[in-house]
This record gives C-alpha cells, structure tokens and sequence, in this order.
C-alpha cells in the first residue's frame, strides 16, 4: 500500500502514520527525519541540506526530492509519507518519480479537522514550569487548575501553542495544502477522514477507508 497523509497541524496525523504503518508493514517516511537521517549518514544530499540549514533557509525542493527518491527506491512496496507533498508541484513531482519506478498512489487520507477543534486542541496544552510535566486541559487536565500535579509547580504555556501562533500556523497550512487537497481530489484518490473525532475511532476510520 502507498498512502500520503495530510492534516492540519493537532490532527494527529503523525501518530496515525505510524501506527498505520506498524499495522501494514508500512514504511513510515516523514521528510523531517529523512532530512536528519541523510545529514546524519553525511549523504552528498544531507550535505548539501545542512548548508542550506545553518544559513537558516528553507531546504530547496530538488534537495528533497532527490532524498525521498533514494527513500522511494528502497521502499517502493509500501510507505506512507507523512509531511510532504506540502505544496502542489511537490505532489505532481512525487507522481512524476512514482511514474519512474512504475507505481502508483494509492490513496491520499486527508484527515479533517476544523480550524475552531484545532486551536482548541492546541492551545489547551501547559507544561510545568517546575519539572517539566505535560498537561492538556481538554484531555489531561491537572487536578487543579494552573497548578502540576506531580509537583505543585505553576503550568504555563509554549509561545507556540498560544492562540495567534496557532492560528496563523494555520492560516500558512490551508493556504499551501488546499492545492495538495485539490491536486489529490482530481486524481481521485483522496480519502477524506473526519478526524475530530477519539484517536481510536479515527485509526478504525482509516483502516477501514484503505480496506
Ligand atoms: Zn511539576
């Protein structure tokens, strides 16, 4: 199976990926660790990349498209990637190297989660001052409020997860990966998944849309 994953930043996409990919024997392919692992390994891509890091610019896509193609190679029975395509020409480019090796996509899971669930999900995440423990007020919320449990230290938030960080992470997300959603629509092969929904309920949802 060759899957893409797409979602807005809170969906869950990540851990869904992989959970997907542990279930199906899948390779779990997000372009931050590709990007680590050759920088790591010292490939003549990762080198290339670390320079474009340390200067503080945005990795150009012929960098990463020349690593998720060495990736592809060596896992081209089944993957998922979960990050990338993040723009339009890198979809159309990901179809072109697909095409290369004689396969092809076989669905795009776009999971769906509205921007009002998003910010609610990521701004209600604190951390504890003190000793660094997590908390979420809508799904782990400390037994009283603004205070760690563990501890008694006071919780306080990331930059960011407050509410103008998240929304404009946001805005930056739907205006790239609509095109993605658009792009997939029209090869139909996107899946969308209602995400808003318990993790359990949208992993069944998944694995039920792919059969
Ligand atoms: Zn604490």
């Amino acid at each position: 199976m060759r899957l893409v994953f797409l979602g807005p930043p809170g969906s869950g996409k990540g851990t869904q990926a992989k959970i997907l990919a542990g279930k199906k024997g899948l390779k779990h392919i997000s372009t931050g660790d590709v990007l680590r692992e050759a920088i790591k390994n010292g490939t003549e891509l990762g080198r290339k990349a670390k320079q474009f890091m340390d200067a503080g610019e945005l990795v150009p896509d012929d960098i990463i498209l020349g690593m998720i193609k060495e990736i592809l190679q060596k896992n081209k029975d089944g993957f998922i990637f979960d990050g990338f395509p993040r723009t339009a020409a890198q979809a159309e480019a990901l179809d072109k190297l697909m095409a290369g090796l004689s396969i092809t996509l076989d669905a795009a899971v776009n999971l769906a989660v509205n921007d009002a669930e998003v910010l609610n999900r990521l701004t209600g995440r604190f951390f504890c001052s003190k000793c660094g423990a997590d908390f979420n007020i809508n799904t782990r919320p400390p037994r009283e409020s603004g205070i760690c449990d563990k501890c008694g230290g006071e919780l306080k938030q990331r930059d960011d997860d407050k509410t103008e960080v998240i929304a404009n992470r946001l805005r930056v997300y739907r205006e790239k990966t609509k095109p993605v959603e658009d792009y997939y629509r029209s090869r139909n092969v996107l899946k969308n998944v209602d995400g808003a929904r318990s993790f359990d309920e949208v992993t069944a949802s998944i694995i039920g849309i792919l059969g």
